[in-house]
């Protein structure tokens, strides 16, 4: 019996697992420019063909230390997707999953479109390896509709053609057929050459399993032009596809001589993915048994089961047992056929109680990341609201004016800021109720929100006073906009609150025409210009002293 380490040597000592080792050698923190090469790699590691997706792991794990380090949490998320795509193609799917969840929570919240759609695309792969076809292509759609043009031609490609895959999943086939098609243009009008090949592969396999066999023969056809043309290798996946058409029409011989170099043992076919590269083995020792082989058959059925093994790859393992009983029975050994049997039955039914569990790990993590990044929502908004009026309160205003006019003082741009005071608000309470005071000042927030529309913020600093503050607006625009809202105030129609009561404001208002203040000294301003127009009568709004 072969240990798993022994396996992995018996298959190929030589399959380079760690291709990208040198990646981010001399890459440190303190290295000029460690952020721009670092993304840089990360590049590399995305454009990287999804059968060696493999190969990127290590590389993916110290570009996440090194953005960690850098302090740069979007390469940090790039990183961990790209790992958590190898911890799927190795067998991990649960912790890919919840990888893939928690990426696309931290993109969303962020806003950034290119993880968004890295992170859907990830969980459209992850929900279709645990079998939900219609969460697959629900995200599958989200990776498409978050791809910005920017993004490189061939992720924009692969992320169309895993939604071209899904629709065929779910039974779409022209829906699925007019991305692949999207797909096709995008790698051919970037002369990615590689990526035609795969979508090709993928839209003859559809082809094959809608029955099209036209069509089938022409991207055939055109597969092999376009490989030959660039003199690029066909990868396991492809000649598997060839094989198994070759199969369905009876051609045993030519099917096993298409997967010829998977057969061999070439190098470059050995670091492929390890479901696929079972699949292509099981496909040869198929058309071996069909074509009387048995031996060779034999053969190829152990070293399907190794590489499984050796690679953890259960329902692999699971096929080449399916595998091995047709081949006992094919030979007349019939009771150890039935034994095979019931041994793939098992071990089909605990994957798929497997899957289950890993679905519902992954749904309790989306839940769970879900959850926290809406509490972490709703607490920042209640540390930023003043809980009566729900305008922004003092805490906020104080941060917000501090960046607002430091963004004027770099533009040279004009910040308006003004006091709002009740007049005599101290009546209100006192001859009708604090609950009628409380009412006012709920309709007044109403009144300074509407006052604030467009750029300018409103908050209530505490008791009656409120503030507006002006982005980018002069004097005489924002002398304008607090006569009307102290119109406004007056205007409006007390008579259902106060009764007889009037209710009325004194703003004081104040501007730093080229943004040169600081939140202390424009409240200041607004403050002394409150006081006068207190002192001249109320219901007023007071503004700077024109200096002459
Ligand atoms: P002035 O025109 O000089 O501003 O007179 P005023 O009465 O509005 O000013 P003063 O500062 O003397 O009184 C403010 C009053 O606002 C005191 C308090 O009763 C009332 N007040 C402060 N906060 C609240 C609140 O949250 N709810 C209610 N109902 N009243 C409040
Ligand atoms: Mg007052
Ligand atoms: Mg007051």
């Amino acid at each position: 019996m072969l240990s798993v380490k022994d396996a992995a040597e018996a298959i190929d000592p030589s399959v380079p697992t760690d291709r990208f080792a040198d990646l981010f050698v001399g890459v440190s923190p303190g290295t000029p420019q460690a952020a721009e090469r670092l993304a840089a790699g990360l590049h590399t590691l995305e454009m990287v063909r999804t059968e060696e997706l493999r190969t990127t792991g290590s590389a993916a794990a110290r570009a996440e230390q090194l953005a960690l380090t850098l302090h740069r949490p979007d390469l940090q998320m790039r990183a961990r997707l790209i790992r958590a795509d190898v911890l799927r193609r190795d067998g991990d799917a649960a912790e890919s999953g919840r990888i893939a969840q928690q990426v696309n929570a931290w993109a969303t919240e962020q806003g950034d479109a290119y993880l968004i759609a890295r992170s859907h695309l990830l969980l459209a792969g992850f929900f279709r390896h645990v079998g939900d076809l219609a969460d697959a292509l629900t995200h599958a759609v989200q990776a498409v509709a978050h791809t910005e043009p920017d993004v490189p031609a061939r992720l924009r490609a692969r992320h169309l053609q895993v939604l071209a895959m899904m629709l065929h999943e779910n039974g779409s086939p022209e829906e699925s057929q007019r991305r692949a098609e999207q797909a096709h243009d995008i790698a051919a009008a970037a002369g990615d050459h590689e990526m035609v090949l795969q979508i090709l592969n993928n839209m003859a396999y559809s082809a094959y399993e809608n029955g099209e066999e036209e069509r089938v023969q022409e991207l055939l056809a055109e597969l092999q032009a376009v490989s030959a043309r660039h003199g690029l290798t066909l990868g396991a996946h492809i000649l598997d596809t060839v094989a198994r058409i070759e199969l369905s029409r009876g051609n045993y011989a030519e099917a096993e001589a298409a997967l010829h170099p998977v057969l061999t043992g070439d190098a470059e076919y050995l670091i492929s993915e390890g479901m696929m590269l079972a699949t292509a083995l099981l496909t040869a020792a198929e058309a071996q048994r069909l074509r009387g082989d048995f031996p060779a058959a034999q053969a190829t059925l152990d070293r399907a089961a190794l590489l499984c093994d050796a690679r953890g790859v259960v329902a692999g393992r699971a096929h080449v047992r399916h595998a091995q009983a047709q081949l006992y029975a094919a030979t007349g050994r019939y009771r150890e056929a039935y034994e095979e049997f019931e041994r793939f039955y098992a071990a089909m039914q605990s994957l798929l109680s497997a899957q289950r569990e890993a679905r519902a790990r992954a749904m309790q993590a989306m839940f769970e990341n879900e959850e926290a990044r809406r509490d972490s929502a709703r607490f920042r908004e209640l540390a930023e609201r003043d809980p009566l009026t729900g305008l922004y309160n003092r805490r906020y205003i104080d941060e917000r004016l501090a960046i607002l006019i430091e963004h004027a003082i770099r533009a040279g741009t004009p910040i308006s800021a003004a006091l709002v005071d009740l007049d005599h608000f101290k009546r209100v309470n006192d001859t009708l109720s604090h609950a009628t005071g409380d009412a006012v000042l709920i309709q007044i927030a109403g009144l300074l929100a509407d006052a604030a529309a467009g750029s300018a913020v409103a908050g209530r600093l505490g008791g009656e006073e409120f503030v507006l503050v002006f982005p980018d607006i002069g004097a005489e625009e924002a002398h304008r906009r607090c006569e009307q809202l102290r119109e406004a105030i007056a205007a409006h129609d007390w008579q259902p609150i106060t009764g007889r009561m009037t209710v009325t404001a004194s703003l004081g208002l104040t501007t730093a025409a080229n943004g040169q203040t600081s939140p202390s000294a424009l409240l200041a301003a607004a403050d002394r210009n409150l006081y006068a127009a207190k002192r001249t009568g109320r219901n007023r709004v007071m503004a700077d002293p024109v200096t002459p």
